[in-house]
């Protein structure tokens, strides 16, 4: 067997202790210079490429760093930069940060530019905007420094790229102007960035185009073709190779150019692509090279190599082995940095495990055949790692169709629930948590480690819940939240209180921006062994006369914000979570709790990128989850969800068919289209479209929230709709979030008078 060539299509960023996180924290609050700032960042980057180096990868990338999001490096790279950006007369970097989260200040008031889920991951980049007076040229030379940075340390590397494909695909045309239009400009940019990084030393680059595993239709593979008909031969006159890597499903509609187009390399993912092996059976260009991605990228299982190595050797039917090499399936921006860092669990857990670090090895352990190292996974795969709950699997083969369907029908329930709670026109309410302060953080740790009592924490906790209660109350909200204090996250909390979950110390994985969540690990069967939420929500019941919402996280976005097991289907592993969170609803119920909301934040996650299957691989089981954990509460008890991070205009009907009394969703950061989709399907459920954005501290006036209101009820007949922020407020600091719901309930209430 020949020693292969690895590589690596990106690495985690955000440090091992989340340093970075903390760093950028410490610059928006300026307490550190923007040259601070810039050498945390260059430890990330020189920490990720030595690990490569180390652990032998051949082709490690550079320019994968990124202090928000790497589309949003590409669009300073390419001076696609919104004019009331530049206007605020910002240094570089706080202009870029302004475009990321918004600014408000002396220099001015702006709004973030939206944010979006990054294909099927829980990654969301920043939306470009392009308009008619969009130059795009290029502007920066971010890849070059980094490249240049990475070879002072003695690493060659192989800059990495968002490709204009990609980049023009994702972007918003907000005039007459078209991706095509700036097509020449994209192709003219990135000859001169090649040039750039060739005079550099570099001799590969590498240019993602992951849009190309969506559907493509004809005019977007026109496209396609026009950038690469001339890039690569102007990016091989600079005396580049050219990588095309491509990643999160296979590129069925494009492969055939592909392979034409004159490429030195071609990622194809053999993970998520379904079809890429069959795909390379119609040929593959004699003199490229296959960067295969064979090591999961989004995962966190350690690979099986037995598995592995029959896939290789199915590629090297068609590929000659020394033209292949061996690489992730995707960036390892979506897995943790290294089990190493994990004392708690077991070396019986952490062997089954391979974090970024370990992936590493295992790219080499593939490339290089070390019959060692097969040996030991072999006895691993051998073992049996977890065994069947027979409970949960009794439950689950009983369920009838009765288990899904809620009884009355949701309009005949929602006069029993107007006359239970007789809320005001323009209800208002809020999605769930307040601010996390440095107090709420401080009061988890020290119960976490002993420092303080169950008792002490408890009693911090009613304190804050009374002191949420009282403050809602003061703004006048009408349907109050207990703020989730006892929650670091809303995943995490629930998974730590069913069995079957394991929980890792510092697996975080980047979510946006500087924002990390830590996956929970589905380990064996779920089940729930007693309550999880009913003491908090039935103490802040108790503090008021007004309904407060019992929270709880869905099932389908429980597991979407898991680390899924690869040994049952996720159809199983969500109907096991359902039946868990199902007894947690009824228990709610039966303590007074008369209104709960169920949030499905991640729903859309998962959603396959190709639509052709969209139904058949994922809602038709995501859905009725969600509906078995709700059938079977009384018509006079309200059920509410909540949505967020993405557009969810092409599945309102299947939303619709969750069956929810009331759904709030994410909608400021994305100019409230979803309006027109809730309108265009006559939108049952009643609805709370968020009227102002939660990622950015700018408090918005009662004017501006006055006007989101007038946009939505010309959409939605004025009786179905909520009043309420876009998502939790767990980010935010007090002060603003005061102000803020202030604004909102006088929003509401001038509302009310004016068209009620
Ligand atoms: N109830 C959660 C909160 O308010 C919802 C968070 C989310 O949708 N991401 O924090
Ligand atoms: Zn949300």
């Amino acid at each position: 067997m020949t020693v292969k060539k690895t590589s690596v299509i990106g690495f985690p960023r955000i440090g091992r202790k989340r340093e970075l996180k903390f760093a950028c924290e410490k610059f928006f609050k300026g307490e550190i210079s923007g040259d601070e700032l810039q050498r945390v960042g260059a430890e990330m980057r020189r920490y990720g490429w030595q690990r490569q180096q180390e652990r032998g990868i051949s082709l490690i990338p550079s320019n994968d760093f990124s202090f928000y999001d790497n589309v949003l490096d590409t669009a300073f790279l390419l001076g696609v930069v919104p004019e009331r950006y530049r206007q605020l007369g910002l240094s570089e970097l706080e202009t870029y940060f302004a475009a990321a989260h918004g600014y408000q200040g002396e220099k001015g008031d702006v709004k973030a530019l939206p944010m979006k889920k990054w294909f099927n991951t829980n990654y969301h980049y920043i939306e470009p905007e392009l308009d008619d007076d969009t130059v795009l040229r290029l502007q920066g030379d971010k890849p070059v420094r980094d490249y240049a940075e990475a070879k002072a340390l003695g690493i060659d590397t192989v800059p990495a790229l968002i490709g204009a494909y990609t980049f023009l695909h994702l972007a918003r045309y907000c005039g007459q102007k078209r991706a095509a239009d700036f097509v020449e400009a994209a192709v003219e940019a990135y000859a001169q960035i090649g040039g750039q990084l060739a005079a550099a030393g570099a001799s590969w680059i590498s240019i993602a185009e992951p849009a190309l595993v969506l559907d493509v239709t004809a005019e977007e593979r026109a496209l396609f073709k026009a950038i690469y008909a001339s890039l690569v031969g102007r990016l091989h006159a600079t005396g580049l190779k050219v990588l095309l890597q491509t990643y999160f499903g296979d590129i069925r509609d494009v492969y055939r150019d592909v392979v034409a187009l004159g490429f030195d390399g071609i990622g194809l993912d053999f993970v998520e692509g379904q079809k890429s092996l069959e795909l390379l059976q119609t040929g593959f260009p004699k003199d490229a090279l296959l960067f295969a991605g064979v090591v999961n990228g989004k995962n966190i299982w350690r690979a099986d190599y037995a598995q592995k190595n029959a896939l290789i050797a199915s590629i090297e039917q068609l590929v000659a082995p020394e033209r292949v090499v061996i690489s992730t399936s995707c960036s390892l921006l979506h897995v943790p940095y290294t089990v190493a860092a994990e004392e708690r669990l077991s070396t019986d857990i952490l062997d089954y495990f391979a974090f970024a670090e370990e992936k590493l090895t295992e790219l080499v352990d593939l490339a290089s055949g070390d019959t060692a190292a097969l040996g030991r996974n072999k006895t691993l795969f051998a073992g049996v790692r977890t065994v069947p709950h027979a409970d949960v699997r009794n439950a689950l083969a009983q369920l009838s169709e009765a288990d899904f369907e809620r009884t009355p029908a949701r309009l005949a329930r929602r006069q029993v629930q107007k006359e239970v709670f007789r809320l005001p026109a323009l209800p208002t309410t809020t999605i769930g948590s307040f601010p996390q302060t440095a107090e709420v953080r401080a009061a988890r740790t020290a119960f976490r480690k002993g420092t303080i009592s169950r008792e002490q924490y408890i009693d911090f906790n009613r304190n804050k819940i009374l002191e949420c209660i009282k403050l809602q109350e003061s703004i006048g909200l009408d349907v109050l939240v207990h703020g989730e204090f006892e929650r670091n996250d809303m995943v995490e909390y629930f998974g730590s209180k069913m069995d079957g979950y394991v929980f890792t110390q510092n697996a975080w994985v980047q979510s946006y921006g500087t924002r990390c969540v830590k996956p929970p690990i589905v380990w064996g069967d779920v089940s729930r062994s007693a309550p999880m939420t009913v003491d908090w929500s039935v103490f802040a019941q108790s503090c008021t006369n007004k309904p407060v919402k019992g929270m709880l996280t869905g099932p389908v976005t429980i597991l979407n914000w898991s680390f899924p097991r690869e040994d049952i289907s996720l159809k199983e592993q969500a109907l096991q979570i359902a039946l868990a969170i199902r007894d947690e609803v009824l228990d709610l119920e039966s303590n007074g709790i008369r209104i709960i909301q169920i949030d499905e934040a991640a729903l859309r996650e998962k959603l396959p990128l190709r639509k052709s299957c969209w139904h058949s691989d994922y809602l038709d089981w995501a859905i009725p989850a969600f509906r078995l954990v709700h059938a079977k509460v009384k018509p006079e008890t309200q059920i509410h969800t909540h949505m967020c991070y993405s557009e969810f205009g092409d599945i309102v009907r299947d939303i619709d068919a969750m069956d929810a009394d009331v759904i709030t969703f994410e909608a400021s950061r994305s100019d409230l289209k979803l309006l027109d989709a809730l309108k265009a399907v006559q939108f049952e459920t009643e609805v709370g479209p968020g009227v102002y954005d939660i990622h950015s501290p700018r408090v918005p006036s009662v004017d501006e929230i006055v006007g989101v209101l007038h946009k939505i009820i010309a959409k939605i007949p004025k009786e179905n709709v909520w009043v309420n922020p876009d998502c939790g407020l767990k980010t935010r600091g007090e002060q603003e979030t005061t102000q803020s719901l202030k604004n909102l309930v006088e929003a509401a209430k001038r509302l009310r008078s004016e068209v009620f």
